[in-house]
């Protein structure tokens, strides 16, 4: 099995040995993933890495990656080398050993999602459900059960990345699915439940429409641009595509290619 690399990862390591990268190896491997947000609008990839470099002797707070809507840089290794221990989750809470029997800060890689009015939303949010998706292919980790939003495990001090997915208009449960699908097609796999009503008919496109290859989704390639007016032919369509606008009905046309319903009549 191969994973589709859409994205580069970058590393810009903090200093060996210093406060916020020791060094040691994460103990029993990669075992889960914990997702964050930075809790700092229009703070970019670059700028929280760069804060991170400055700083990197005066605490030992840090995360293995950052991701915006121009880059994915990693300043912990995990995917550009053996994965090493960063600090994104306090010891003394408990709800990661009881969920998956370790401290996330063990056994989990930390990724940090880049949020705010200088940062093209959608675009951020996809390289982060791709980066997640790849972290699960990497190290053998179930998308369905081995991502935890850090609010989950710290919720009297932390609202992460349920805030900073708010602006991309998306949920917490949004992600999960995005990342699960991301898995599947990345890794050429076909999309698991996804209810297909076979039913034909035609439609009006309203506004410029996009029709996606092979999957209901804004993160597979476009095959074709429609213009407003045009007629489509569907042969079935399904509720579980990729939500926009609060809109997840898709349709499906006799190439296998998808088209979002909130652009037709
Ligand atoms: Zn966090």
């Amino acid at each position: 099995m191969s994973f589709r690399e859409k994205y580069t990862v970058f590393p810009m390591l903090l200093p060996l040995g210093s406060k916020r990268r020791g060094g040691s190896k994460l103990d029993p491997g990669v075992k889960f993933l914990v997702a964050h947000d930075t809790g700092n609008p229009r703070s970019t990839a670059r700028n929280n890495v760069s804060y991170f470099q400055r700083s990197c002797n005066e605490m030992s707070a840090s995360a293995h990656l950052f991701v915006d809507d121009k880059e994915i840089l990693e300043c912990i290794p995990a995917l550009t080398g053996p994965p090493e221990k960063a600090w994104h989750v306090l010891y003394n809470v408990t709800t990661d050993n009881q969920m998956f029997g370790y401290d996330a800060n063990n056994a989990a890689i930390g990724v940090e999602y880049c949020y705010g009015s200088n940062i093209q939303a959608d675009e951020a949010y996809n390289k982060y459900v791709w980066v997640l998706a790849y972290l699960c292919y990497k190290f053998g980790l179930d998308p369905a059960n081995k991502i935890i939003g850090h609010c989950f495990l710290d919720p009297r001090r932390k609202t992460d990345p349920v805030t900073g997915l708010l602006q991309s208009r998306r949920t917490y449960d949004q992600l999960l699915k995005d990342v699960a699908t991301e898995f599947a097609v990345c890794s050429g796999l076909a999309t698991p439940g996804l209810n297909i009503t076979k039913q034909a008919g035609t439609v009006e496109v309203t506004h410029t429409l996009n029709i996606r290859q092979g999957q209901p989704n804004t993160r597979v390639p476009i095959v074709q641009t429609v213009p407003p007016h045009a007629r489509l032919s569907y042969t079935g369509w399904t509720n579980d595509g990729e939500k926009v606008l609060n809109i997840s009905k898709w349709y499906k046309n006799a190439q296998g290619n998808f088209f979002w319903s909130g652009g037709v009549v």
